[in-house]
């Protein structure tokens, strides 16, 4: 019997995951096709004259999942980077001198907490006890359900635990049970911004995401999170996956409800007897669809939360910096009207929230000698126009806060910078409306309410990535890869 060829397109968490897993327990042959010229999609890495920049993730959440990725494939994320724990954890910035570093040890987490609100750290045990419930049966379970049907959560058990793990109610009014300080508050549903929504709109089952923080710790791959890009295409390779860069598949080609081929955009035709397509769930719809075999339509995309895009600003600096952390949150101004401007009214916010990673803090290897590698972020509402006027205007308006918080002049010492929007996340990945982060994980966007896996359609079509099940964030988009992985392996008897 000649094997059979799977085609996966995209490079990202996702296509590198499902690529390995299929390499690694099939005996299909697996290329995967990649339009950029280097692997990792969202989660790439540029250098210029000595700053070495990762492009997207910056924070290494639940090490847990990484290392049962690795594992699977009978190693470990030593294996190809080192990891370190970052203590502080990272820093909020409420305002000038007013500014938490978040401790990576518990006690003094604790300790903390109870200098803002008395009583705030037992509080925070009790929290703590239901988010590490959850985070169990959400990580170790639920997220690795293909969520194709109703049926699949219909255990008594799991509806008991699905119950025990507030599905139904806000991520804010929970937060709000155990704490009543606004600091504390900020700081509790920060993490669950990961997840493209405010806490309003998250179930508080996404406390989980509160135990990673706190419990699990924020982690850095030395020499910077393409570590993980680059040990994940080696360990591709070493399983047998081909990798093709600089290809960019233009049509997928169906003939009796099935795909046969993908044609690439210079006319090459690669014959493929399973698809899994890893680039942006709409872009695969859409674009290299014949319209009858897409799996919904425009409005039903037009109807989807997204999580937010980004203007983002990669910056090389030509001395050190003072009083900042690796991660620092400023949250100098009120998350509500910003959130607004994502999601209820969207447009440009007046005052934004921003994020600033300074890896070189941790790490000297990612900027020369006595100099800063800095990377600004600023959430953005999805399918913004993006000019360059307008990213200048926000540099400014960013960069007057961060010189006056942190006391010192940046600007004048910048010697490289490069800025990315929703126009640069469109054409280097296709991205819907320009998303950074895929889907947001509301309640009805969630599970079975999400994209699903697999086209109704054409029967050996498969879909990854971070638009579909489970969701957002690296280490959903690497389940994800395993997700349909077993999926493809179960339906096609592999
Ligand atoms: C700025 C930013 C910061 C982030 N920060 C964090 C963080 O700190 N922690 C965290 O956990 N997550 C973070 N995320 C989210 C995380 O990076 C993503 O959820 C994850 O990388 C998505 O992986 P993916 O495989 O689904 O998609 P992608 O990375 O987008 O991969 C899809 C791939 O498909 C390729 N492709 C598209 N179209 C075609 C085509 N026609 N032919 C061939 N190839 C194609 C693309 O080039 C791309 O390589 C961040 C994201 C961004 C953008």
């Amino acid at each position: 019997m000649p094997k059979k060829h799977v085609v996966v397109i995209g490079s990202g968490f996702a296509g590198l995951s499902a690529a390995t897993h299929l390499a690694s327990t099939t005996s299909c042959l697996v290329t995967l096709i990649e339009k950029n010229d280097s692997p990792g999609g969202r989660a790439r890495k540029f250098e210029h004259q000595g700053f070495v920049f990762d492009m997207g993730p910056s924070w290494y959440w639940m090490p847990d999942v990484f290392e049962d990725y690795f594992s699977h494939f009978g190693k470990k994320p030593s294996d190809y980077y080192d990891l370190i724990r970052l203590d502080p954890s990272y820093v909020v910035i409420y305002g000038e001198n007013d500014v938490l570093d978040i401790p990576a040890d518990l006690k003094a987490f604790k300790k903390m907490l109870d200098g803002i609100e008395s009583g705030a750290g037992a509080q925070l045990d009790k929290f703590l006890a239901q988010a590490k419930y959850k985070y169990q049966v959400g990580i170790h379970d639920l997220v690795k359900k293909p969520s194709r049907s109703i049926f699949e959560f219909a255990s008594p058990g799991l509806l008991v635990d699905m119950i025990r793990m507030d599905i139904f109610q806000s991520m804010s009014k929970h937060v709000r049970k155990f704490f009543t300080h606004d600091k504390i508050i900020r700081l509790m549903e920060f993490p669950v911004l990961f997840l493209g929504e405010t806490a309003q709109n998250i179930p508080a089952l996404y406390s989980l995401m509160n135990y990673a923080d706190i419990a699990l710790g924020t982690w850095y791959p030395k020499k910077g999170m393409h570590e993980i890009i680059k040990g994940m295409a080696t360990l591709a390779e070493e399983k047998g996956v081909k990798i093709r860069y600089s290809s960019e598949v233009e049509k997928i080609e169906i003939e009796n409800g099935l795909a046969n081929s993908v044609r690439l955009k210079s006319g090459e035709l690669i014959q493929a007897d399973i698809i899994v397509a890893g680039a942006d769930y709409h872009h695969v719809d859409k674009h290299l669809l014949d319209p009858q075999y897409s799996n919904y339509s425009e409005k039903y995309w037009d109807k989807r939360v997204m999580a937010p895009s980004s203007l983002l600003f990669y910056l090389g600096i030509d001395k050190r910096l003072k009083n900042l952390r690796h991660h620092n949150l400023f949250f100098d101004e009120p998350l509500g009207p910003h959130a607004d401007a994502i999601y209820t009214n969207p447009r440009w916010p007046d005052k934004p929230l921003f994020y600033a990673s300074v890896p070189s803090v941790t790490d000297p290897t990612v900027a020369p000698e006595g100099m800063e590698n800095m990377f600004l972020l600023i959430p953005l509402a999805p399918d913004l126009e993006d000019s360059e006027a307008m990213r200048e205007k926000y540099y400014n308006i960013i960069m007057d806060r961060l010189e006056k918080i942190t006391g010192q002049e940046v600007r004048s010492h910048v010697i490289y910078k490069r800025s990315y929007a929703h126009s640069d996340f469109k054409s280097d990945y296709h991205a819907f409306k320009g998303n950074a982060y895929g889907l947001a994980n509301t309640l009805l966007q969630t599970a079975i309410l999400k994209p699903a896996l697999k086209n109704k359609k054409v029967k050996n079509l498969y879909y990854t990535g971070q638009l579909t099940v489970p969701g957002p964030g690296v280490p959903p988009s690497l389940i994800s890869g395993g997700v349909v992985a077993r999926e493809v392996m179960k339906e096609n008897n592999l």
